[in-house]
């Protein structure tokens, strides 16, 4: 529950350039959790 509460405080919508996958990032360089991908666009 508070993990879920943080993330949606200071997460950002981000999704991923490579894969497409849209995801939370936390952090200034956050990565694409399904590709590690960095090469990621604010959503
Ligand atoms: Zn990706």
């Amino acid at each position: 529950m508070d993990v879920e509460l943080e993330d949606r405080v200071k997460g950002k919508d981000y999704k991923c350039r490579e894969c497409g996958t849209r995801f939370k990032g936390i952090g200034k360089k956050p990565m694409c959790p399904s590709c590690q991908s960095e090469e990621i666009d604010p959503a």
